[in-house]
This record gives C-alpha cells, structure tokens and sequence, in this order.
C-alpha cells in the first residue's frame, strides 16, 4: 500500500517535471526582474536555453561570459592560462563602471593596505571578494550557478548591486576546473531523457571512471591550493596573489540526500594557525546565508562534517592569506533530476541554491566591509610584527647532489610571493652541506611568514583525531630535502627574483666513457631517452672514486664504443639531453677507477623499458593519475593506459613493467593473465591496496599484520569517532634506507620520509637484507596517527621485494607520488622499474 502510494508520487512528480520549463522567475524574484537592464543578453539568448535545462558545458561558459563582458561596462575579462587540454583559464572582474576605470589603482591601494603600518581610513575602499565555481567537475551547480549571477551583477539595476558594485571587487572564477566541467556536461547531457527520471539507477546518474570530478590527469585540484603543481591551480594562485581577496568562496557538491553547507565547520577541526577571529568572520557571513536560504525554503547546515584544517583547500588557503575562505556544498542532482530523502532534486534548484548563496557572500560583504578590510589590514600588522622578532633568522633548503627538487620546492615559494634568496657561500650546518645553486635561503622577517610556517612546519599532537583529508604536508619532508629551520640570514646572499634551473652539460668530450649521476630528480628520463635510442647504459651496484670524484651506487655508465651512433654523434645526443633534463654528465677517459672499475661486473646493462599503468573500474583514479602524470609530463616516459576491460584482449608480452596502482585487486580472468605474464619475465609493480590482491593470489609472502581496532568502553553515540580515529588520513613517517640495495639508488640519505595513507602493515623479512626500507622505531615525523597503528608501524616495512618464478614482484604500502608534490619519494618507482633485474 505504502509503496503503490509512493510510486504514484513519483509519476505525479515525474510528469509535472518533465513538462515544466525553468525561466528566469525560477531564479529570481519578481522584483529583481523588473531591475534588469534589457540590453545585457541573458545567458539563454547565448547559450540556446534556459540555465539548468542542459548541462552547461565549458566552451558555451565562456562563450557567454565573454559576450556578457563585451556588453557590460561592469565587466571585463581576462584569460589567465589554459587547462592541460587547452581550454581557457578565464576570470571576470566586475565592479562598478567608475571603479573599473581605475581598476589598476584600486587593487593597488588593497595590495598597499596589506603592507602598510598606518590606521587606514577604509570610507572609500572596495572589498575584494573571489568566488569560484566547480573545482569538482561533476559538482556543477556552481558554474551553472555563475552563469546567473554574473547576468545579475551585469543586467541588475537595483539599489543592493548599485551599493555593492561601488564598494566592492568581485573576481568571479565561473570555472575553476574547465576540464572536468567539460567531461562531466558531456555525460549528464548525452544520458539525459526527454521525460526526466529521476531513477538514481539511471546510467545518467553514473559516470563512467574516471568521472569528471577531477582534471585531465585525474588529480583533486581542490587539494592543490599549497602545493600549486597544476596549471589550472598556478593561474588562480597567481590571481589570489595580486589581489589577496578578503572573502574567497569554494562552491561545491555532495551526496544526493544531504541538503545545503557553508562554513564555519567543525569548530575542534579548525588549524591551529588559523585565528579565532577568522572563525567568528565566517560565522558571521553565515547569519547571511541563512537569511536567505530561509527566505527560499532551503534546509541547510554548517559546524559539522567538513573543517578547515588543510590549508591546500580553497576554503582553508585564504585563511592563512589574511582571508576568510567559506566552503559551500549543495546535494547534487549529478544529472538533471534525482530522488533524494528530501523529494525530488532538480538540477535547477541546486543552481538556485548556489546562486542564493553567492548573493548572499556579495550581501555579507557589503554590510562588513569594514571590519572585513580591518581584519585583513590586522592579520599582515600582526604577522610583519612577528615576522621583524625574527629578523635575523632563515630557513635553508637544498640538496647538494640534486639541483632540481630544490629548484622545484623553490618555485612553489615564488607562486606563492615568497622571498628567499640564493646562499652567499656553500657552508656546512650540522654535518649537512649546503651548496651554491643546490640551496635557497626564506628570510623569516617578511609578509608571509604565517603561510611559511604553515607550508614548513611538523605537528604530531592535535585537539581532534578527524581529519576531511590530510594531517600533515610538510614541504621540505615532500621533497625529502635537507632542511635547517633556523639559521643566520649572515648566510644570504642576493635574492632570487628571476628563478632558474642551473643548466644542464656534458663536461667535457669522451671517446672512452660519460657518467651520470642517479641522484639529480630528471636522471630517469634522460636515461629513458638514451635508452630509446638503442644505447647502452650501466648502473653502478657500488660507489667508486675517479678522478677525485665520488660516484654514489646508482651512477649510469654510458660507454663509447660498440654503441649504434658515432662518437661524436654520442657526445652530441647527450649534450643535448644533459641541457634538457638540467643535468651534468662526467666524459671520462680512463676505466681505472678507486673502487668497481668501468669494466666490472658490478655495472649491469639496463634494459629499455615499455610501461603499463592498469587503470579503470577498481584502479583508485587518483594514484593511478599521478602516476600518468608523473611519467608523462615530468620525465617524458611514454606509458600505456592499460584498461582493466581490455587486459584479457591485449597482448602483455610487449610490456617489461605493469605497475598496479591501488585497487580493490583485478577479476579472475584479469589476474590469470597478469599472473601469467609475471611468470613469463614480467616486472609487476603494485601499490596500497593491491598488495592484498598479490597477497592473495600468493605472489609474495608479504607478512600482512592483521589490525583490529580495540573495541572496549566505547558507546554507540562514540562509534563514529572512534573509527575515524584509526584512519590514517595522511601523514608523515621515517623510514630508514639501505642505501646499498637498488631500490635506494640516488639517495644520499640514510633516512627518507615516506607519505601513507593506507593501513596495511608488513612484517620484516627475517633475512635482514630483504629489507632495505624500514620504518624507524619512532616513525612519525607529522600528522596524526593513532597509538594502536603507530605501535603497528614501528619497525615494520613499506617495501617488498621477491622473483615470482621468471619475473619480479614489487610491492609499496604508500603512495611515493601522492599529488604531484612528493617529489622526495618519486624515485622509488623509478628504481624498481629500471633497476628491478638487480632486486
Ligand atoms: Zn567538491
């Protein structure tokens, strides 16, 4: 009875949707509607329908926004960069057509105010508020929510965006993820049914993998606020940057039942770094969220589930910017229509929602503006008055053996107008050289120091033990550099302002032999190429003295003769692959050497290599990504995307190496044939959660711990946080390389930080030299963990290595290439590709 009644709802519902047309009454009110100017073209005259009906796709959103910029004196537009698939990083300034007249002075008196010491007289100055729309690509109601809202600030000649525009700056980001808004409106739009159905079974409502929640290499974006390693993120931090917004807004989606969120959240989940006065802003913007969400009839709420902790997110990163970030989520209608615990959700109606609290964001900052500029004029006083009590400190940086990963820490500085400088002279502190063009020196006495310590800082104790994601991201443990945290700035030398890669060159001419270090980050795919052309090259399984140099384990030996080309012919190549990979490679006239000569049998040929990556269904998108990511565009390694629905028909013999990224493990038939394949000479590489797939599938004896989490004493109102508290949500440990064995090629360091985000636990081998990654008797080095895993990681390894009848089995517990960022743990993949004959 129950259910015939709930089914004629349904169809009731399902017709009266269906034949319902949204208009622009939807959206606004009756009286907003008579205030629009006629001349500015709606975005139905533009994009051919009413906004919610189809998908907005990212072409047609900046189709729009550029006809709503050549209409409007309000408005103008900037393209700032493009997406890894070309499309336009585009951002629209819009204010009042007097301020944009001197649109350039106004952002530098906000900029000036943020440096200057004296009580500012705030009558005249605008508030800059930044609002961005679907980082998640398949959370779309905020960019087809800002479709509207710009048409708003445009066509409105109400006396609420007359007062807003004269006193305030809005930067609107329509797109913060043009790439996945793309891949997701393709799929919502291409499923969509003439009569809605609102069925969640409906394939409209489930994308294929990836989804469009991520960019083209399948990376979060929304978790690369600090880390800035992807285009789409430089240009919106280059933005923030020049303008340091006071209020910045993240407009996102999540699940179907829930209803509306905006910030504060979790109040015992807020960073530490972040003020309490940060906090009671938010809270109160929020009262004007709630005003207007009531007046619609929108559930709503806020102080639960999400936090502001990590600063990579883009509601967390303005609040250590002298910002306010406020996170939105709205349930999402994933396509156009779905049943929800709350009835029916329409796509328009999460558009309306996003839109309402986009104008309620412009409302709260028109009615704060002051107090709003104070803070912000506060939070840079306070900070340049703590940063001068440590006027004569710095922090340096560096590697003396790899020039790269300091440079590339050192370019994250600068996007982030960091100062730092070269150092005057190569020194030592605490047994650590530091070397010219290796090393850079931050000057604690500057603007930013709060975000300095927020990116270099080690923290193990906390108020909560939930994290949304990451505990700790510690820069300089990421890069696995050499770090002190305090030394005298009398060790300074100029600062850097343009910032460069030392180049790269083959030293001097050879007819005999050329080597190469392991230890720089771009080796491997200088290798990569070398071995693509048919050349033969060795690696060192000892370190050796020549010519009063030192050649760490891992040296490439690349001899002259009996190869393919010409002598000179050799010379030139490498020149010319030193010079693109930033490297020095050694000519070397002599095979006599203090240690392993050139001729010995401790340097093995390496093979050339052809590499799959298994992605799709059960492949974790994001590991799988960076890994794509990290061959593609930092080494130039061409890989195969090997699908896991296409395994049993591809012919695996070609490949030398399959990596597994982690996965819930592979069907039946997939595994026979990879299993086959290993068994033929295959090098398998496998990472997190594959490892239960080799562990079952008997590969290798990988010793898994069983964990089980004590269970005593806690109620059901706890069970939550409890098991919340066992998670490792991502965190830092240290771990202890042999650097004897292969798989620690190119380290110069007994000790290495490992990223984890996974509980599996491995046993140590009892032959001790099967084990040459171990973690340290106290690992943690930042983040959280619970006591019951740290005491289960004590000791144990994250690395396994073993032969599986003609073939290799490699197996990590961590990630070594988590968001593009961990650039210290890369070359462990590298290694047990191109070295694992040698395990
Ligand atoms: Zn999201």
């Amino acid at each position: 009875m129950k259910n015939i009644f709930l089914l004629s709802l349904l169809s009731f519902s399902m017709i009266s949707f269906s034949q319902s047309e949204v208009n622009l009454e939807y959206y606004f009110s009756q009286q907003d509607i008579t205030t629009l100017n006629k001349d500015i073209p709606t975005p139905e005259s533009v994009i051919g329908h009413q906004v919610g009906k189809w998908h907005i796709t990212h072409d047609k959103l900046v189709e729009y926004m550029k006809k709503l910029a050549s209409s409007s004196n309000r408005i103008t537009i900037d393209k700032r960069g493009k997406t890894f698939e070309d499309r336009p990083l585009v951002l629209l300034t819009i204010t009042s057509e007097k301020n944009q007249k001197n649109i350039k002075e106004i952002q530098k008196n906000h900029i000036s105010l943020t440096n200057s010491s004296q009580v500012p007289n705030l009558e005249k100055t605008p508030l800059v508020v930044y609002q961005g729309f679907s980082i998640h690509g398949n959370e779309p109601s905020g960019s087809n929510s800002a479709l509207l809202l710009a048409y708003y600030l445009a066509a409105s000649n109400s006396d609420f965006v007359n007062q807003l525009l004269e006193n305030t700056v809005i930067l609107l980001d329509p797109s913060f993820n043009p790439d996945g808004l793309q891949r997701f409106a393709y799929w919502a739009n291409s499923n969509k049914n003439i009569n809605l159905n609102p069925d969640p079974n409906d394939r409209e409502y489930s994308e294929v993998w990836p989804g469009g929640r991520t960019n083209h290499y399948w990376f979060d974006m929304n978790r690369d606020w600090l880390p800035v390693q992807l285009p789409e993120s430089r240009a919106r931090i280059k933005t923030f940057h020049e303008w340091l917004p006071n209020i910045l807004t993240d407009h996102h989606e999540m699940g179907t039942n829930s209803t509306f969120f905006f910030q504060p959240g979790v109040p015992s989940r807020t960073h530490p770094l972040t003020s309490k006065l940060n906090q009671d802003l938010t809270r109160k913007i929020s009262k004007y969220h709630v005003k207007a969400l009531d007046q619609i009839g929108s559930l709503y709420y806020s102080e639960e589930q999400f936090d502001d902790f990590y600063y990579g997110k883009g509601s967390t990163f303005p609040d250590i910017n002298g910002g306010i970030g406020i996170l939105f989520e709205q349930a999402s209608s994933r396509g156009h229509i779905q049943n929800s615990d709350n009835g029916i959700l329409t796509f328009p109606f999460t558009i309306k929602n996003q839109l309402t609290a986009g104008l309620s964001t412009l409302d709260a900052a028109l009615n704060m503006r002051k107090e709003i500029l104070n803070y912000q004029y506060n939070f840079y006083k306070n900070s340049r008055e703590e940063a001068k009590k440590e006027k004569n400190s710095a922090i340096v940086f560096g590697d003396e053996k790899d020039a790269a990963k300091a440079y590339h820490l050192a370019e994250i500085l600068k996007r982030h107008k960091i100062k730092f400088h070269q150092i005057k002279n190569d020194f030592t502190k605490e047994k650590i050289n530091y070397k010219k063009e290796h090393a850079y020196i931050i000057p604690k006495n500057q603007k930013n120091l709060k975000l300095i310590n927020a990116m270099f800082e080690k923290r193990t104790s906390f108020q909560d033990s939930l994290f949304y994601d990451v505990s700790a991201w510690t820069f300089p443990l990421a890069f696995n550099l050499d770090y002190n945290m305090d030394v005298s700035m009398d060790m300074a030398g100029e600062e850097i302002v343009n910032l460069n890669l030392p180049n790269g060159v083959v030293n001097s001419k050879s007819d005999y032999a050329y080597l190469l270090s392991w230890n720089d980050y771009y080796s491997p795919g200088l290798l990569n190429e070398i071995l693509n052309h048919n050349i033969i090259a060795k690696v060192a399984l000892k370190e050796f003295v020549l010519n009063n140099k030192k050649y760490d384990y891992g040296t490439i030996l690349i001899p002259v003769k009996n190869q393919n080309i010409s002598s000179k012919s050799l010379y030139e190549l490498l020149n010319k692959l030193a010079n693109k990979n930033h490297l020095i490679i050694d000519g070397v006239n002599t095979g006599l050497t203090n240690g392993i000569d050139l001729g010995s049998s401790k340097f093995k040929k390496i093979e050339k290599q052809n590499i799959a990556i298994i992605v799709g269904e059960g492949v974790n998108s994001y590991d799988a990504g960076e890994i794509w990511h990290l061959f593609d565009t930092r080494y130039n390694i061409m890989v195969t995307k090997l699908d896991v629905k296409s395994i049993s028909r591809s012919d695996l013999s070609k490949y030398s190496s399959i990596i597994i990224p982690s996965s819930k493990g592979l069907s039946d038939m997939n595994s026979k044939k990879i299993i086959e394949w290993t068994k033929n000479g295959g090098n398998l590489i496998t990472f997190k959660n594959s490892l239960n797939w080799v562990n079952k599938n008997k590969l290798l004896d990988l010793k898994i711990k069983s964990s089980t989490i004590p269970t005593k004493n806690v109620s059901f109102g706890q069970k939550d946080n409890h098991r919340g508290a066992q998670v490792i949500g991502g965190a830092i440990f240290e771990a202890k390389l042999d650097l004897s064995h292969p798989i620690s090629f190119g380290y110069k360091n007994e000790h290495i930080s490992l990223f984890r985000n996974t509980t599996i636990f491995m046993d140590i081998d009892e032959i001790s030299y099967n084990n040459p990654i171990i973690y340290t008797e106290s690992p943690l080095l930042s983040g959280y963990v619970s006591e019951e895993n740290l005491e289960n990681l004590k000791l144990s390894v994250p690395f396994k290595t073993g032969g599986y009848k003609k073939g290799q089995v490699t197996c990590f517990t961590d990630n070594t290439n988590f968001r593009a960022f961990w650039y210290g743990t890369n070359k462990l993949l590298m290694n047990a590709i191109y070295f694992s004959d040698q395990f």
